[in-house]
């Protein structure tokens, strides 16, 4: 194989889900729901198959979903973009991310990001043969640590890859945070590439705040979402780009000959989704709060040390307490085998994996009775 991606091996969610099924352990690995989201979607994509639309979509997308992305952007965000210059349906977050990364760096060119950080940037940035800069943030806070963000841009640096609500933390980037970002995208004349995947997956009341709508980014910012977390359909694959439109043409230029066009039916649906009325989006967001704090409790009487999520629906607990060193390990084997419980261990997604070495991310996208069945498990290791 191509000697760039030999240090990646098979990807941790891939290993995990793997395990659940061959041991019987409840999975709170791979982050998908075991549940379906709004009934108008599901009904939607029955619908478009239906109705015939089972051919190729043009290139950029069914234009019923181009106009939905503009129209959700502009509703949550008031971001203006142009729903056929500006936006790229991709085969989901993931060929957004790796277009535009392969779109936008050449070798030789760096890309600061933040540790942990989601598998498939270091893998996609070492496919580009760029180089990353990953800037720590630790347990339990996870907040920016100024002096090395400064540290980590260069004269090389090409852009930023931003990940906010942020897997596998659980962190929403503060504006102030996300100032600074943007203040150094300026001052080094780097784009912004944000992944936002879990833009509707936010907690306690904060808002979620994209790039984009900071001053003098949106020219250098490219967002990235997907439909899988927002209507839990993440075996639909349903995804995208938006940005300034000689970007969007060139990410266009590299999706062509990865996957030409995705899933048609599929991109409909989402565009019924993205149409749905603001309770639907609330209502989501207000069920994986309180799954949050089940888990968060079921942790802690474990005698766990969590840190409590903004967002998503991940949460990191520190496996220390029950004498784990080294959690991926402990997660290929007694967590599993013993414990009945897979999780992820957070080792994988940094390049120091000794400030990680006892930490493991749990899902909590799942039925209530599953998250107290997997406390109680995880209980019973002490
Ligand atoms: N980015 C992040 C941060 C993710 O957690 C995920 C996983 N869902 C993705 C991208 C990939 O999204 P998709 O399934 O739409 O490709
Ligand atoms: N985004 C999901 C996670 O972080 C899984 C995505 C995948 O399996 N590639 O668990």
């Amino acid at each position: 194989v191509n000697a760039r991606l030999e240090p990646f091996g098979t990807t941790i969610f891939a290993e995990m889900s793997a395990l659940a099924v061959s041991t019987g352990a409840i999975n709170l690995g791979q982050g998908f729901p075991d549940t379906d989201g709004p009934p108008e979607v599901l009904a939607a994509a029955k619908a478009a198959i239906d109705g015939g639309r089972n051919q190729y979509p043009p290139g950029p997308g069914f234009p019923e979903l181009l106009d939905a992305i503009a129209a959700h952007q502009k509703r949550f965000y008031a971001i203006d973009i142009d729903p056929r210059r500006d936006v790229l349906v991709t085969v989901g977050a993931t060929e957004a991310i790796a277009a535009t990364i392969l779109a936008l760096c050449a070798p030789g060119d760096e890309v600061v990001t933040f540790e942990p950080y989601y598998d498939s940037y270091a893998a996609t940035i070492a496919l580009a043969g760029a180089t990353m800069r990953a800037v720590p943030l630790r347990f339990p806070d996870f907040a920016v640590d100024e002096a090395a963000l400064r540290a980590a841009f260069t004269r090389h640096t090409r852009l930023v890859l931003l990940n906010t609500p942020h897997n596998p933390t659980g962190k929403v980037f503060t504006r102030a945070e996300l100032a600074l970002i943007a203040q150094l995208a300026q001052d080094y004349d780097a784009w912004v590439v944000t992944d936002e995947v879990y833009e509707h997956l936010v907690f306690d009341g904060r808002t979620h705040i994209p790039v984009a709508t900071l001053p003098g980014m949106a020219q250098r910012t490219l967002t990235i979402s997907s439909a899988g977390k927002t209507f839990s359909t993440t075996g639909w694959k349903v995804g995208w780009v938006s940005g300034p439109e000689q970007a969007i043409a060139g990410i266009r230029g590299v999706k062509q000959f990865l996957t030409f066009v995705g899933s048609g039916p599929f991109q409909l649906a989402t565009a019924t989704g993205l149409g749905l009325r603001d309770s639907v989006y609330a209502g989501l967001a207000a069920s994986l709060q309180a799954k949050r704090d089940l888990l968060v409790a079921g942790l802690v009487d474990a005698g766990l040390r969590v840190s409590i999520p903004e967002g998503t629906y991940f949460v990191i607990a520190d496996l220390a307490p029950l004498g784990v060193r080294d959690a991926l390990a402990f997660c290929r084997s007694d967590l599993a085998q013993r414990g009945g419980v897979v999780g992820v261990p957070v080792s994988v997604f940094c390049d120091n994996k000794e400030a990680s070495a006892s930490l493991v991310r749990f899902a909590f996208c799942k039925r209530d009775e599953v998250l107290t069945e997997a406390a109680s498990r995880l209980a019973r290791l002490r």
